[in-house]
């Protein structure tokens, strides 16, 4: 159960691993086909500063299979599921749900951490949020759809994944719906 007593409502692989664009492998955590159970996932996510704008531009690629598909599950089978903008997030300052099985998580920290800490504290001025903020996705999706249209090109300047253009698209497709 949910805060507010929304129950999490459960996903089968099989019937989204199409739309979910899963790794060839399934997913690294469960079985294909195994029925997600509400407390394989903890209710509320924790997210560091710029993996809102992460999520929302996610096409399904990452650092790692084991990345990729947990990114998958967070982003493809809770943020953009029906109910996902009553999806609770809390900030965090360190390692968070999206880093986990990162190769590049060290404990809390990452082998990159100057960068990330750059690029976490440029994403938390332009989306007014610091660790320990908690706010739904579909707040959060507000407040990255009043960002500026090219914020991307400052904030993350340092990002790999920048001049691939998706993260951009992904925005103005937002501002588009709004
Ligand atoms: S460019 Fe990089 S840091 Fe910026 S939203 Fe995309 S993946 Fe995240």
């Amino acid at each position: 159960m949910r805060a507010g007593g929304e129950t999490f409502r459960p996903v089968f692989y099989s019937d989204t691993r199409d739309k979910r664009a899963l790794p060839p492998s399934g997913c690294a955590i469960h079985p294909p086909g195994y029925l997600l159970k509400s407390e394989d996932i903890a209710d509320r996510l924790t997210y560091r500063p710029h993996h809102f704008l992460c999520s929302l531009g996610f096409e399904g690629k990452g650092y790692s299979d084991r990345f990729t598909a947990n990114m998958t599950e967070i982003v493809e089978g809770r943020l953009r599921q029906p109910e996902g903008a009553a999806v609770e997030i809390e900030v965090v300052g360190a390692a968070d749900d999206i880093c986990d099985p990162c190769p590049s998580r060290r404990g809390s920290g990452c082998t990159a951490q100057a960068k990330i800490d750059r690029l976490d504290a440029a994403h938390a001025a332009a989306l007014d949020i610091a660790p320990g903020d908690v706010l739904t996705w579909g707040k959060a999706l507000e407040r990255m759809a009043a960002l500026p249209a090219d914020v991307h090109q400052t904030i993350c300047a340092e990002c790999q994944w920048l001049s691939a253009g998706m993260c951009a698209a992904a925005l103005a497709r937002l501002q588009d719906k709004e």
